[in-house]
């Protein structure tokens, strides 16, 4: 792994100046600025080469510029690459067939963002609740949960818990009842006769990697069976892979009503987002209820497609498995004043920090150094997740530099 020889005079510092004096200061980024990747490893205009343990969030699950993914990407764009939905494409079903059968949904519902599907599951919720439950004109609910992140749109935000998510962006959408994550008494205690629906990550990952009681999603499925609420279950970060399983849900031996994908759903390549239900849910949408231009695109559902199978074929699921794992393992034997606590499954991984360590961020900052980027999440936590494709070696190394700088 290089590491960074701070005497080189440096493209960098061009290419921060630039996007500082530009661009909207909505984001604050580590001073690395990356110009190709390849796999687990991301190169920077200085030539320095790093082991990606963001992942892009877990949108690339399957490695950077995956050869099959980019390979049906270049395809289809010489094809043909958006009609809008007011025509048929040629690709859009062969995705349909691939997600149904990976998941056994009957329906699929395509949209780009994370934050457009999870919208798109809030809006079927709600028609559900007031065509099929009989719940009163505008009165549905939803529960959510302190320390969800399910995206930013108005709508979204105004149901989080994160007041800097929310201060200076209201008035927010009434319908929404947050609980204690990992309570399901509070859950329960929540439910009226006019909710329609529970909206849940199986791991909470912006929050800090927080894994809930074991057996809580179970708990949650049976509430909503007994009240006749949808579970519905955004597996935006923590589906296709990242936990050793598909979807994070089959931990939990348990089937949601709605699941909600992104991310790791095109690895990386362009943004393709879906909600998945079947047929009792998602009959509740009539023609022009809702859509997206760019949502079902011929070239989004070729690289989704490719996305998937190399997930599948490249058995990276099971390899999050093996080495997450092995992580833990490792980790578990890690001496340090730091560390408050380790937590995740599969290859998602929170360290948390006591308070006195002072952040994670000057961690992140010593591993960057060190040839490795991670980021910090909620202050305390350093988060990993590398792509499935990490090999044994590769971890490890990234292990022992974890390891050499928590223990200083
Ligand atoms: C990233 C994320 C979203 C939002 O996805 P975007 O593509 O950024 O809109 C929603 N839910 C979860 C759990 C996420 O991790």
């Amino acid at each position: 792994m290089a590491s960074r020889d701070t005497e080189t005079p440096s493209r960098t510092a061009a290419f921060l100046e630039r996007e500082e004096r530009l661009g909207a200061h909505n984001y604050h980024p580590l001073p690395i600025v990356v110009s190709r990747a390849q796999g687990v490893y991301v190169w920077d205009v200085d030539g320095r080469r790093y082991l990606d343990c963001l992942a892009a969030y877990s949108a690339v699950n399957q490695g950077h510029c995956h050869p099959r993914i980019t390979a049906a990407l270049r395809e289809q764009a010489e094809r043909v690459t958006l009609v809008s939905r007011a025509f048929h494409n040629d690709q859009l079903g062969h995705l349909y067939e691939v997600l149904t059968d990976m998941t056994g949904f009957s329906r699929v519902l395509p949209m780009n963002t994370g934050a457009e599907a999870v919208e798109t599951a809030i809006k079927a919720a709600r028609k559900w609740g007031y065509t099929r439950k009989g719940i009163d004109r505008d009165r549905a609910e939803i529960v959510v949960f302190d320390g969800n992140f399910h995206g930013r749109t108005t709508a979204i935000v105004g149901f989080s818990s994160e007041p800097q998510y929310r201060d200076g962006f209201g008035p927010f959408p009434a319908g929404f009842r947050r609980v204690p994550f990992g309570d399901a008494t509070a859950v329960a205690a929540a439910i009226t006769k006019s909710t329609c629906a529970l909206l849940v990550e199986p791991i909470q990952g912006e929050a800090g990697i927080v894994v809930p009681p074991a057996g809580f999603l179970r708990e949650l499925r049976t509430i909503c069976d007994r009240e006749r609420v949808l579970l519905m279950v955004d597996e935006i970060q923590s589906g296709l892979g990242r936990t050793g399983r598909m979807f994070c849900y089959e931990h939990d031996g348990v089937r949601p009503d709605v699941l909600i994908l992104g991310k790791a759903l095109s690895g990386g390549v362009y943004p393709v987002s879906a909600m998945l239900a079947d047929a009792a849910v998602m009959d509740v949408f009539r023609p022009g209820d809702h859509g997206s231009t760019y949502g079902g695109n011929p070239l989004g559902a070729a690289v989704a497609v490719a996305a998937l199978q190399v997930l599948v074929e490249e058995h990276m699921v099971e390899n999050a498995a093996a080495l997450g794992a092995h992580a833990f393992e490792r980790l578990a034997r890690l001496r340090s004043p730091h560390v408050k606590e380790v937590r995740g499954k599969g290859l998602w991984i929170g360290i948390e920090l006591h308070a006195r360590a002072g952040g994670a961020r000057r961690f992140c900052e010593q591993l960057m150094l060190r040839g490795v980027l991670c980021k910090e999440t909620h202050e305390h936590v350093i988060r990993l997740a590398p792509p499935l494709v990490i090999t044994r070696e590769q971890l490890d190394e990234v292990l022992t530099a974890i390891e050499t700088v928590l223990r200083a």
